[in-house]
């Protein structure tokens, strides 16, 4: 197994006579062992990025390494790299074993060899009794699991992952989701995993890059992704529901006090804030964007004075174990995930308490975080 490094990395397409920067001078480094996901909305950049470490697109500029040595002129099929993506890429008119061998009898693998790989990945992935059988003849999740199959006969450096679990249902996803993260336990393989779902990757990765617009928006542990977003993008695209975002101002909470509150803009609720969230302005209002998790929200009784929210009810979803609200406040929408019980109708007025852990400051205009 093998370190991956890139520094600086950037992708430029020209079509038409008009360049675009897909990916913009991507630092990132996965440790040998590591399983790291890219995450982020379709068009961002992920396939280009997990493409260029493959050798499957040309680096524009900036420096890959695998292992320690520079790759950016080393062709794919020297990097020592296996990749699975969505569509599985299967050849139809061989069975799986001859799918699984392909790769090795390409390079002239000793027969006896071939076997003994091809038996010990079907092993891993439970597929033994496939191996007579085509494409076909199976369904997704068995197609997928030989793709995975195909990748690990190869024993790479380094496996990269594009969307494999896309095209499943959402029950075998979950399934072979947690196949792979055991896949990554047994064989301790440096893994860079693709990934436009929040979920898929906040359970898979040991750390999470999110990428926007072909930029590196962030590199962390999911929890520290949660609980500390670098940015509006980033604290908008990781959790669900998304977190609500009001646009307001800091003001200070009494004429002269050390602590500030948040005045939504129209006037639609205040809230204290906590001392270790508040940036109390040095004189005046500061604008800011408040952030606020559905699940810091909680239902309060009508009479509750301390519940700073009043809103109107638009909706309520039960789901079992919880029930999420859809209500306006003001001029603004917000969600509300809160414990399974008795919901009031939609059309009335419901009193909302505030866990001030969930809330977070950002700067309207740059989007950036503000304070701790
Ligand atoms: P993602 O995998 O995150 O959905 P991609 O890496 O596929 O995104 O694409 C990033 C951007 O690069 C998109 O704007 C896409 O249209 C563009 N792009 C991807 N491949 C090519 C190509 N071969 N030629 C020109 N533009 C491309
Ligand atoms: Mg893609």
């Amino acid at each position: 197994m093998a370190s991956v490094s890139l520094e600086g990395v950037r992708k430029i397409y020209a079509s038409g006579g008009r360049t675009q920067i897909a990916v913009h001078d991507v630092d990132l480094d996965v440790a040998d062992g590591e399983l790291v996901v890219l995450v982020g909305p379709s068009g961002c950049g992920k396939s280009t990025t997990l493409r260029m470490i493959a050798g499957l697109e040309t680096i524009s500029s900036g420096r890959l390494r695998i292992g320690g040595r520079v790759v950016n002129d080393v062709p794919a099929k020297e990097r020592d790299i296996a990749m699975v993506f969505q569509n599985y890429a299967l050849y139809p008119h061989m069975t799986v074993y001859d799918n699984m061998a392909f790769a090795l009898s390409l390079r002239g693998t000793p027969k006896t060899e071939i076997d003994a790989r091809v038996r010990e990945a079907a092993a891993l992935l439970d597929i033994e009794g496939l191996l007579d059988r085509k494409p076909r003849q199976m369904s997704g999740g068995q197609r997928q699991r030989v793709a995975v199959g195909r990748a690990l006969v190869r024993k790479p450096q380094v496996f990269l992952f594009d969307e494999p679990l896309s095209n499943l249902d959402a029950a075998l996803r979950v399934q072979t989701r947690r196949e792979i993260a055991r896949l990554h336990r047994q064989l301790g393989a440096t893994m860079i995993y693709v990934t436009h779902d929040q979920v898929e990757a906040m359970t898979l990765g040991d750390r999470i890059v999110v990428m926007h617009e072909g930029r590196v928006q962030q590199v962390d542990t999911p929890m520290a992704l949660y609980e500390r977003p670098a940015n509006r993008f980033v604290a908008g695209f990781i959790g669900s529901p998304a977190m609500n975002f009001f646009p307001g101002e800091l003001t200070r909470a009494d004429g002269n006090g050390s602590t500030a509150r948040f005045r939504a803009a129209g006037g639609a609720f205040t809230l204290p804030l906590a001392p270790d969230v508040s940036v109390p302005p040095a004189d005046g209002a500061r604008p800011v964007l408040l952030g606020m998790r559905p699940e810091c929200l909680r239902l309060a009784t009508n009479d509750d004075a301390s519940a700073p929210i009043r809103a109107r009810l638009d909706a309520a979803e039960p789901m079992g174990n919880e029930t999420i609200l859809y209500a306006r406040t003001g001029d603004h929408d917000l969600t509300a995930r809160i414990a399974p019980g008795v919901v009031p109708r939609p059309g009335s007025e419901v009193a909302l308490a505030v866990d001030s852990a969930g809330l977070h400051l950002f700067d309207p205009a740059s989007g950036a975080r503000v304070g701790a």
